[in-house]
């Protein structure tokens, strides 16, 4: 991974953010053991390094589902309406990146 892949993966996020109508304070990068990413309230976001070997379709399905927990602090009904109304058929990408690996969000 070059830090290029890495100033990349961060411009997707920050597309996404505009999008969505979020902010984000700051975007990290790091690997992470049990997890893809994690968000704090305030808007810390930090994504596990080996997403940048995933597929797009996944990195912005983990994306947009750290995204949305800034505005939804939980998997609720407005939660799943607003993934699917930014990602359509998200449920497909969430059980693909279970076949990856067994990780939370
Ligand atoms: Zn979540």
């Amino acid at each position: 991974m070059t830090s290029k892949d890495k100033a990349t993966f961060k411009a997707r996020v920050c597309q996404w953010a505009e999008k969505l109508d979020v902010k984000v304070q700051s975007i990290m990068l790091r690997s992470m053991e049990n997890k893809w990413a994690s968000c704090s309230s305030r808007g810390r976001l930090t994504f596990d390094t080996n997403l940048l070997s995933l597929e797009p379709h996944l990195q912005d399905y983990v994306i947009v589902h750290e995204l949305l927990h800034l505005q939804v602090p939980n998997h609720g009904k407005l939660w799943k309406c607003l993934m699917k109304a930014y990602l359509g058929d998200y449920e497909t990408s969430e059980q693909e990146l279970k076949n990856h690996a067994c990780k939370q969000y």
